[in-house]
């Protein structure tokens, strides 16, 4: 499976979308879920314990 540089696949919704939609973690990495579904599962859990 090839992804091309600059470029991720959301493991929730599958889109293949850029970087820059997902939220970059204190290690660099960028997290797996799309800026969208992860703010739809925070909003689900507890918003005041994420950041
Ligand atoms: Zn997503």
């Amino acid at each position: 499976m090839t992804v091309s540089a600059g470029r991720k696949v959301c493991t929730k919704c599958k889109r293949n979308l850029k970087e820059t939609d997902f939220f970059k973690l204190k290690t660099g990495e960028r997290c797996d879920l799309c800026k969208d579904c992860l703010t739809q599962y925070i909003d689900n859990r507890k918003p005041s314990t994420f950041m």
